[in-house]
């Protein structure tokens, strides 16, 4: 077996999932070097089994033991690929590097683009899966092409933005789940970006910091400071950020709700003029969850859109206390909720 290439057997997961749930993996392959991932996928217990693809572990939600294989990419190298004559330097970034780590290092190197996505918990790897997103900016905007082995073919694709399918916390990766390991992505980034402040609370952050002439630097360090105050850190309570995505829902039924309730948040969806978007936050909240506990299991006091675990919950009682939030939501709004974290070992 190739030295890039590290098994281990009934590997604990607790440390490796930011919901800090208990559960084991019969089969944990660390690859150091995806160019071995070809041996690797012909070894037995591996060999034509759908896989579960492991980065940061911040948006899963394992219930119970994971039963497939889970293999891990630990490469973490970063490189200026073209200063070409457009306005966008090419940066290639492997799977394994920390997604935080990649835009203050972008940000160092004077690259505009990825500021309102700073702090982010995670790994490149996974941020095209659901198309990573904050403050006003979606990261599809500046993926260039996504490199991802397709384990059936043995192939190695360079996909271009248009063939990963993006949509709102949504890709080609995330609708196949089983079907790529992405190995690196190129990010297309300009010297000079436009800023994108409109985002709530963003450009108060930015006043409150007394900058008046916001940099992408400065507008990374304002989102640092907001996603600090705002958001529980998984290290002290164990959570996926948002659990659930916020509802697209005909613009019938939205303007329906909104006459009933002045105070819903409601967004366009995208370019589609027929649909909108409605904050499940908000929906949450109004249904009474916010602070809510179930033993450990529970949601955050200060954000209703946050599954928390004060300790010794399971993967099981996460996901109950979830799917009661999402039938009181569905019983007084008639919107269905959906996860935004993938749930290992249940169907939704
Ligand atoms: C406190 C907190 C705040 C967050 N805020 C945001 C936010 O603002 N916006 C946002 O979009 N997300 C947010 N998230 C969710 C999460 O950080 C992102 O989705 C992140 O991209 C997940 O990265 P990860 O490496 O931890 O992926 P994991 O949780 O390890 O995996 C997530 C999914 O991607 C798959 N995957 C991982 N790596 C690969 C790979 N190399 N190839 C193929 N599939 C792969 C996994 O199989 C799984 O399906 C937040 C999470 C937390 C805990």
């Amino acid at each position: 077996m190739s030295a890039a290439v590290r098994i281990l057997r009934d590997a604990p997961l607790r440390q490796r999932n930011t919901f800090g749930v208990a559960a084991y993996a019969p089969l944990l392959a660390e690859v150091a070097d995806p160019a071995a991932l070809p041996e690797l996928l012909a070894r037995p217990g591996f060999r034509g089994r759908p896989l579960l693809l492991l980065g940061g572990g911040s948006n899963l939600l394992l219930v119970g033991d994971v039963e497939q294989p889970v293999v891990a990419l630990s490469r973490r190298e970063v490189a200026v690929i073209t200063q070409s004559g457009s306005d966008a330097t090419i940066v290639r970034a492997d799977a394994g590097v920390s997604w935080h780590e990649l835009v203050m290092q972008t940000l160092a190197l004077g690259l505009a683009g990825l500021e309102n996505l700073a702090l982010i918990p995670g790994t490149v790897g996974a941020a095209p899966i659901q198309n990573i997103g904050a403050y006003g900016v979606e990261v599809r905007r500046f993926v260039h092409a996504v490199e991802a082995f397709e384990p059936a073919t043995g192939l190695l694709h360079r996909l271009d933005p248009g063939s990963c399918a993006f949509g709102y916390r949504d890709s080609v990766f995330k609708r196949q789940s089983d079907r790529y390991i992405v190995t690196a992505v190129e990010f297309a980034l300009p010297r000079v970006g436009t800023l994108m402040l409109d985002y709530a609370g963003l450009r108060d952050e930015l006043l409150a910091m007394g900058v008046d002439a916001p940099t992408p630097t400065g507008v990374a360090a304002a989102v640092i400071a907001i996603r600090q105050r705002k958001l529980p850190d998984p290290a002290v309570l164990g959570n996926a950020g948002s659990f659930f995505k916020n509802p697209v829902v005909p613009a019938a039924l939205a303007d329906a709700l909104a006459a009933r309730n002045p105070s819903l948040p409601v967004f366009r969806a995208g370019d589609n003029p027929a649909l909108r978007k409605l904050s499940a936050a908000w929906l949450i909240d109004a249904c009474g969850w916010k602070g809510h506990r179930d033993g450990d299991a529970g949601i955050a006091d200060a954000h209703a859109l946050v599954l928390v675990n004060h300790g010794g919950a399971t993967g099981q009682q996460l996901l109950d206390l979830a799917r009661r939030v999402a039938e009181s939501v569905q019983a007084r709004f008639g919107v269905a909720l959906e996860p935004e974290p993938r749930v290992v070992g249940a169907t939704w």
